[in-house]
């Protein structure tokens, strides 16, 4: 199917299928015994609360992920029904469904924050589709939750857009994350002062419904280990290994070593990925940070345009910087560490979770030498083009080059008449073009140089850089002109824009100028160069 079949109409009185659940969450933890208040609350000695998804005017379907609603077994006619967009807005549930909010903290920023939870995030339940695969089903936006904090558990239109976006085409990158199945806009308005300014402003709602096998996050294990509740740590720890990691082989305390390790090394691979892409999450919180190697909480990212690794497009992150490109992976070893702390009552010595910790370097330098390789098309990365790549990189942050661009135009050089004219799309800056001309021409003869003393042919070379250098990625000012459309009624640019970040890595004649470096209107603008929290 093709995203530009998708119609927005709902067609009234088409049945949806029954779906099989097994809330596995709900059934084998302990949850909040209040049930009814939706104040906010510090809730202790509970993993989670059953709530309830507040009702919403007239959800209406945006968008939908085609290949996930095929595999849970929707057909196009039922996710264009009425009925789809009510239980995916929280107005109707199915059978099986048996809604849930979870209790989390994390560190905010490099600081303890205390209890945060689903303040706007409502589980419906852990849907197991036909190949027996379990597959938790996530409302973001769907109503006030007891770990609200006051806040009003909805979420802007803007903000789910970019969500529902960034799931789905960080998923077609190849890329651990969690999926969006469908964007609903539910009728109703809500108040948010987008730059912080003190001018709150109406904006639509809309609600996400994202899946995962799990959601679980490093911060699930902090809030119970920073309250000393050892008995639901340990808990959480045996049913996250039962339910998620059931492969792990043991049993006992070196089941859990394997398991740290595992989550170690599948955070070193996720991150690695998003440095090949040029992808920065904005906010990595641990509360932001899954147990899983998922790429969870698509708020105020942004990909690289013009290379420069101090880029965040947070602006509440503005002066420290902390999560700015160049520092992920450091930054997802320091939330290892917190995880390691939280998991020291559990672990039988300090041992495992160092040897975790180690995993997790070594994993990344292994997977950051992959990239390197098949990014400058190499049979494999010797020491000295860990260093060619840092000269690339400092060449492209100086002269302000285009990351994406840069990587396609490479794997069109030809060894044997080496030039920099196909770099010459990537600029930005004629000027800075010219004046570090001389140090790219420098750099291009030792990489061709590299290049013939290298067993690959030029053909498997392109091939194997075409398939680690994406031609499309969700430029900011892309997803904002389809936020922009949106705004004004028009939601095709969603689907349109899905469509092309559906196959990154093909040349899609026709759609070229989604390739192409950011045009200069949105160089400064909010939205494609700057994001605030406020979603
Ligand atoms: P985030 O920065 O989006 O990861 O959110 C941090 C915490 O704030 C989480 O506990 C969220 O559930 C909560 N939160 C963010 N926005 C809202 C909102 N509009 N209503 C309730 N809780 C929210
Ligand atoms: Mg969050």
């Amino acid at each position: 199917m093709h995203a530009d079949d998708q119609h927005v109409t709902a067609t009234p009185g088409s049945e949806l299928p029954a779906l099989k659940f097994d809330n596995a969450f709900v059934r084998a933890l302990p949850g909040d015994p209040e049930r009814k208040s939706l104040e906010p609350r510090s809730v202790s000695g509970a993993v989670y609360s059953l709530v309830q998804p507040q009702a919403m005017p007239a959800p209406k379907l945006l968008a939908w992920s085609p290949e996930l609603a095929r595999r849970i077994g929707f057909t196009q006619k039922q996710v264009q029904s009425e009925a789809f967009a009510q239980v995916f807005s929280g107005n109707l549930q199915l059978d099986g469904m048996q809604p849930f909010a979870t209790n989390y903290g994390g560190h905010q920023f490099g600081h303890w924050a205390g209890q945060l939870g689903d303040g706007r995030a409502i589980s419906l339940g852990e849907l197991i589709d036909a190949d027996g695969c379990r597959l938790e089903l996530q409302l973001k936006g769907a109503g006030r939750t007891p770990y609200s904090r006051g806040a009003d558990g909805r979420a802007v239109l803007r903000s789910s857009i970019r969500e529902f976006l960034c799931s789905e085409a960080m998923h077609h990158l190849g890329i651990p994350t969690t999926r969006a199945l469908s964007l609903v806009a539910t009728g109703e308005s809500v108040l948010r002062d987008m730059f912080y300014d003190g001018h709150p402003a109406p904006e639509p709602g809309a609600i996400v419904c994202r899946t995962a096998p799990s959601f679980i996050r490093f911060g699930h294990f902090e809030l119970p280990a920073s309250r000393g509740d050892t008995r639901l740590l340990e808990q959480l720890v045996e049913f996250t290994i039962e339910r998620d990691f059931s492969e792990l082989p043991g049993s006992g305390a070196a089941r859990r070593a394997e398991w740290f390790s595992e989550v170690c090394a599948r955070t070193a691979r996720m991150v690695a990925e998003w440095m090949r892409v040029g992808f920065v999450h904005g906010v990595m919180n641990t509360d932001n940070m899954s147990i899983l190697g998922l790429t969870i909480d698509y708020g105020p990212y942004g990909w690289i345009d013009d290379f420069d690794p101090d880029w965040t497009p947070n602006t509440t992150d503005a002066q420290g910087r902390r999560y700015r490109f160049g520092h992920q992976p450091r930054v997802a070893y320091w939330n290892l560490t917190r995880l390691a702390g939280a998991l020291v009552s559990v672990m039988d010595n300090d041992q495992a979770l160092h040897a975790g910790l180690q995993r997790y370097l070594d994993v990344y330098a292994a997977c950051d030498r992959r990239i390197v390789a098949a990014k400058l098309g190499l049979s494999e990365c010797a020491d000295e083009d860990i260093e060619r790549m840092q000269d690339l990189h400092q060449i492209m942050r100086d002269a302000q080059m285009d990351m994406s661009i840069t990587y396609q135009a490479l794997s069109e050089i030809d060894p044997s008449h080496p030039s920099v004219e196909p770099l010459q799309p990537a600029f930005y800056d004629t000027s800075l073009a010219q004046r570090h001309g001389d140090a790219l021409r420098t750099w291009l003869s030792g990489y061709v140089g590299r290049l013939l003393r290298d067993p690959l042919d030029a053909q498997a070379r392109r091939t194997r850089m075409h398939a680690a250098n994406p031609r499309f990625v969700l430029r900011n000012y892309l997803a904002q002109q389809s936020i922009d459309r949106a705004t004004q009624g028009d939601y095709a640019g969603i689907s349109e824009l899905l469509d092309v970040m559906r196959r990154p890595y093909d040349e899609q004649p026709g759609r070229e100028a989604f390739a192409a470096r950011r045009p200069e209107w949105a160089r400064h603008r909010a939205g494609s160069s700057m994001l605030s929290c406020s979603s």
